[in-house]
């Protein structure tokens, strides 16, 4: 059935003027929704905020104007299924849920609807789908030629690939073979190779189209500063300087510090709230509450919020800590701008960002094979971080996206001034040699910048440094400057750290940089440009 072939109101255009309020389509949106109406399968890959919910909602809408009764939604989120449910019918779309909230009269009144065919759309976690009593009505259902659509939300749970795989998903093939007639829609914001071959296989889309949409979120700009000795305050800075009446997220690694910024946020005027695992369900679900409901609160949260959280208009995304990887930047900042308005993804990340995160890898229990893995995603991501040039270029790059300088990243529109570190990260390296050779001792990040700086501390006396053909020999630089190329230098993996004391040792790979074969261009620390607000015109 080709949109041209349907009765008006049946009509996707028709359909999004009418029951969304929308004035066109999105990018690949319309050709997706053409090719569903007319009953094909589809495989969506679309990142987060591009509007994959009006690709299964629209022609679930369509195909019941024609007739064709319900269409099932697989998602694996209740939360969502609640906002969706309630906004669906708000819009005068008769939807329903089932998941295990509800009570068994709740249950019984939606199956009434779904089987009468008058629902729209059935929600359903993956659990539904082998319930044998479910899949006895999808069958009636069938029979009766009420069975519209399949649509299969957050499609790469199927994948043990992904970051949340579920092993109910892996039943979703047994849809393709009970009922090969009815199409199916499965939509994902997971764009690597090997997620999207696991999804086409488990879940039998072998004759799906793919839609594979840019993950561009050219709306974003994205900026990564140094942290210097007051991380906060460059964050206080940042909001009131260019976000002063806009809702946010500052994403803190522990619950600690979420509540502590959350605090001290507030004691200087920002109206922000915290979230993380470990407060009450009830609070959690307040704060939450007010951040959809009202314009300008700043939520500080673990990454526990996020998932599944719709509100259009954050307006800025700010990290405090390092995330994981790129994949985890990439879906954190995500949550910025989801109306194609301007919006900041915003994070500072210093010395301690790398230590901890590298620690975090190397004390983690998981087995050495998965710790390499993690590692090298970690090191895209301080590559990323430590960037000269287009962040958006690495970011898409990462996706296997080939573009050109955005000019709407900080390195974009104030290009970094470089130097040539070559020099300085000798030095660094032969003073923690020379530790190294004079004891076995090993020292961590404060004490090797003082003996570099030519500085006399007690613990310098102590272990008799001064005498150390490497004391005083960085007193050209200032200390931020050392520290940064400190941080490039792990962020490399050309020095790592151990132990509690976080003391620092050589990498194999350091001696091609005190051979002087390896040059390294370093960003100049510096403090990060003034600019303005974002312009609302675009
Ligand atoms: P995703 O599920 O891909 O993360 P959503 O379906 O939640 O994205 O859509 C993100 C936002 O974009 C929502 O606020 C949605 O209403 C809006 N949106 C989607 N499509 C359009 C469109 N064609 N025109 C205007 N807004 C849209
Ligand atoms: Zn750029």
């Amino acid at each position: 059935m080709k949109s041209a072939d349907l009765s008006s109101d049946a009509r996707p255009q028709q359909i999004l003027h009418e029951v969304f309020g929308y004035s066109a389509f999105r990018g690949a949106q319309a050709d997706i929704v053409d090719h569903v109406v007319a009953g094909g399968d589809a495989l969506v890959l679309m990142p987060t905020g591009g509007g994959k919910s009006l690709c299964y909602q629209i022609p679930a809408i369509a195909r019941h104007r024609s007739q064709q009764g319900v269409t099932v939604v697989v998602s694996p989120l209740i939360a969502l299924m609640h906002d969706q449910v309630g906004a669906l019918e708000e819009a005068g779309v008769h939807a329903a849920f089932l998941n295990s909230s509800l009570s068994g009269e709740q249950a019984a009144h939606v199956e009434r609807e779904m089987m009468s065919g008058r629902l729209v759309m059935l929600y359903a976690a993956p659990e539904r789908i082998t319930n044998p009593r479910f899949l006895a009505q999808l069958d009636s259902l069938q029979e009766r030629g009420l069975l519209s659509l399949f649509a299969i939300d957050e499609a790469h749970c199927v994948s043990q690939w992904g970051h949340d795989f579920r092993s109910e998903y892996l039943a979703l093939s047994l849809l393709h073979e009970r009922y090969p007639e009815v199409p199916r829609i499965a939509l994902t914001a997971t764009a690597d190779d090997l997620t999207r071959a696991d999804i086409i296989e488990r879940l039998r889309l072998e004759e799906a189209r793919i839609f594979i949409s840019s993950f561009d979120r050219p709306n974003i700009r994205y900026t990564i500063v140094e942290k210097d000795s007051k991380p906060r305050d460059q964050l206080l800075r940042f909001i009131q300087d260019e976000h002063g009446e806009d809702a946010g997220v500052v994403y803190c690694q522990s619950r600690k510090k979420v509540d502590e910024t959350a605090d001290w946020l507030v004691s200087a005027g920002i109206k922000a709230l915290p979230y993380h695992a470990g407060l009450d369900a009830a609070v959690r679900q307040r704060h939450q509450d007010r951040f959809l409901r009202e314009d300008s609160i700043v939520m500080v949260a673990t990454i526990a919020f996020g998932m599944g959280i719709d509100k259009p208009d954050v307006r800025f995304v700010a990290h405090l800590d390092l995330p994981k990887n790129i994949e985890s930047y990439y879906q954190e900042t995500g949550r910025a701008g989801r109306d194609g308005a301007p919006a900041d993804a915003w994070m500072t990340y210093g010395l301690a960002d790398v230590v901890n995160q590298r620690r975090m890898i190397d004390e983690s229990p998981a087995g050495e094979e998965f710790k390499k893995g993690q590692r090298g995603k970690l090191d895209a991501l301080l590559a990323l971080a430590e960037a000269t040039d287009c962040r958006r270029v690495r970011l898409l790059a990462y996706f296997g996206e080939l573009s050109s300088a955005c000019g709407n990243c900080d390195n974009c529109l104030v290009p970094p001034a470089t130097w040539d570190g070559t020099d300085a990260a000798r030095k660094l390296l032969s003073c923690i040699y020379r530790f190294h050779q004079n004891g076995g001792q090993r020292f961590g990040a404060g004490h090797l910048i003082d003996v570099l700086r030519g500085k006399v501390t007690d613990k310098v006396t102590q272990y008799g440094h001064q005498s150390l053909s490497t004391w005083g020999i960085g007193a050209d630089l200032p200390e931020t400057q050392w520290r940064a190329v400190l941080r490039q230098l792990i962020a490399l993996g050309h020095v790592f750290t151990e132990g509690e004391y976080m003391t620092l040792a050589l990498a194999d790979s350091a001696r091609a940089v005190l051979k002087g074969e390896v040059q390294l261009l370093l960003r100049v620390p510096s403090v990060a440009p003034k600019r303005g607000k974002l312009s609302r015109s675009g």
